[in-house]
């Protein structure tokens, strides 16, 4: 079987929406059959996003097999239904590593190292492993930035490398671009899309399709000019407009034939024909006029909202299985301990403290666990997010005034969060945490037993710090339930309120399991608790 390659490259603007093109690209092939792998490359130098800021980088998204990844895999993995592995996401920084290693260890034999062929040869083998780890017949590779870019020249480079070595009937780029709208005169301008086509084929690349994203209307004029100037096939010009539901995506390519177009020029035979009736009845169900549920999220990234990106998502899904809107009230934990934005707390029917690294805002978020409990409003806490609960439980119910995770305090009375045994002699900062999933057995008769409907789970971690089993008897006996643990018992995974409608906090992130059309059990429950409330 030959795998057929699907590159996704950006023109004109960074974020245009090339991750969800092509996790919607993946999805309207995997309906007709095919087996799919998506890929991404993200050309700068860090070596993954582990250990970037959530301003610069947004959220990162943790795979089964531990590997920190770029939150596109996110709208892959939604998107596709599939579970991607460390293969799926590499980056120039682990490129570099790779062949400097091996020149120091002499693998060269003195020979000069540049990026042709060195570097290029490396990015080749990587895209190369996804076919062969997955055994897909279709690999949809995703290249970061925007075309021009310095960074992105030696991938770039690479996939036209590529390309004659596959054979060119199995390679297919696809270059996703953008219309800007001139107010003055009300009209799309193409000529940012010719300049940036132009771009990509000064490396000898000439895209196959172009996907002019715009937020107006895209009148066909518009289509002929591109496909005269950027010498594509006219029915290879896909407009894509904004739309207001993202999961409508691939309903859009579906509908501008893409997905026929595709199986067509890469000579494909599809097994069967796409049904996106269940993708429709998804879109139609969040356009559909439903009651609104307020969920008061306090994070410390909350002005760039992409740092929340699955708890986003996954807050949506849960939604739309309780067949309710979601309004997500955006709340700034250091704001809290400021005296603001309780007004949106307080007006919220649930409360969600998502994950987090650092001290700053720490305290606000102890004070949003301490609200979410006394006055019994719905609570679902995500890594940082249990650890806050488990603080803020010893400080008012079990009267240790100084209680916290020893991340924050190192000197607490109360070190109820504590590193882990194996992390004490750990230097580096990345890829060193717990990652990835690990099972999880659930105590009949809890909350989260009700909710998740299983003895067992597997979830997805990110963590260095962990419950503190000293203080586990205690905990218990002031109302404390520990309703997950580590299969040997020795970890915490899930505690929840004996007393409360519904607190519950996960060490693991549930929001990196949760899909459209399987929304996950926490954040099912979570919505559930949130709507009874919302309707006293
Ligand atoms: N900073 C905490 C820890 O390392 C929580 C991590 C998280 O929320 N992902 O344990």
């Amino acid at each position: 079987m030959t795998t057929k390659y699907l590159f996704f490259t950006g023109g004109v603007v960074s974020s245009v929406g090339k991750g969800v093109t092509a996790a919607a690209t993946g999805l309207i092939l995997k309906e007709r059959g095919f087996k799919v792998a998506v890929q991404k490359l993200d050309p700068y130098i860090n070596v993954d996003p582990g250990t970037m800021s959530p301003y610069q980088h947004g959220e990162v998204f943790v795979l089964d097999d531990g590997a920190e990844t770029d939150l596109d895999l996110g709208h892959y993995e939604r998107f596709i239904d599939i579970r991607l592995s460390r293969v799926s996401n590499f980056t120039s920084g682990q490129v570099y590593a790779e062949i400097i290693g091996k020149e120091r260890r002499g693998d060269f034999l003195g020979g000069t190292i540049q990026v042709i062929p060195h570097i290029t040869n490396e990015i080749k083998r990587r895209v190369g492993l996804v076919a062969k780890e997955t055994g897909a017949e279709i690999v949809l590779v995703e290249i970061g930035g925007t075309v021009g870019d310095i960074e992105s020249q030696p991938f770039l480079e690479a996939l036209r490398q590529l390309r004659n070595e596959v054979g060119r009937e199995n390679v297919f780029f696809i270059h996703v671009t953008w219309l800007p709208y001139i107010g003055a005169t009300g009209e799309l301008k193409t000529k940012p899309t010719q300049h940036s086509v132009a771009a990509l084929r000064s490396i000898g690349i000439s895209p196959n399709m172009i996907i002019a994203r715009s937020d107006y209307p895209v009148e066909d004029g518009i289509c002929d000019k591109i496909a005269l100037f950027c010498d594509v096939e006219k029915n290879a010009v896909i407009p894509m407009v904004t739309s207001d539901v993202l999961y409508e995506v691939p309903l859009l390519l579906e509908k501008a034939g893409v997905g026929d177009y595709l199986v067509e020029k890469l000579k494909l035979t599809a097994t069967r024909k796409p049904d996106m009736k269940p993708w429709q009845k998804l879109v139609d169900n969040v356009r559909k006029p439903k009651p609104a549920v307020k969920i008061a999220l306090v994070g410390k990234y909350v002005e760039l909202q992409d740092a929340y990106m699955s708890v986003r998502e996954a807050l949506k899904h849960a939604a739309l299985a309780n067949d309710v809107e979601v309004e997500i009230g955006w709340v700034h934990s250091v704001d809290l301990e400021k005296d603001k934005g309780w007004d949106i707390v307080q007006g919220a029917d649930g409360v969600v403290v998502p994950g987090g690294f650092g001290s700053r805002g720490i305290e606000g978020k102890i004070m949003a666990a301490r609200y979410a409990r006394e006055k019994k409003v719905p609570y679902l806490g995500l890594c940082l997010g249990m650890q806050v609960m488990c603080a803020e439980f010893a400080r008012h119910v079990l009267d240790y005034e100084d209680a916290n995770s020893t991340e924050f305090d190192r000197s607490t009375s109360a070190p109820v969060i504590d590193l882990m045994t194996d992390q004490r002699s750990i230097t580096d900062m990345g890829g060193t945490m717990r990652l990835g999933l690990y099972p999880c057995v659930l105590k009949e008769g809890t909350k989260a037993a009700e909710a998740y409907d299983v003895p067992q789970v597997d979830e997805r971690h990110r963590h260095r710090f962990e419950f503190n089993n000293s203080f586990r008897a205690e905990f218990e006996k002031a109302g404390m339930v520990f309703s997950g643990l580590s299969p040997d018992g020795k970890l915490v995974e899930i505690a929840e309120l004996a007393d409360h409608p519904y607190m519950i906090g996960s060490q693991f992130h549930p929001e990196f399991l949760s899909r459209p059309m399987r929304p996950h059990p926490l954040f099912v429950g979570l919505m559930k608790a949130a709507k009874e409330r919302s309707k006293k």
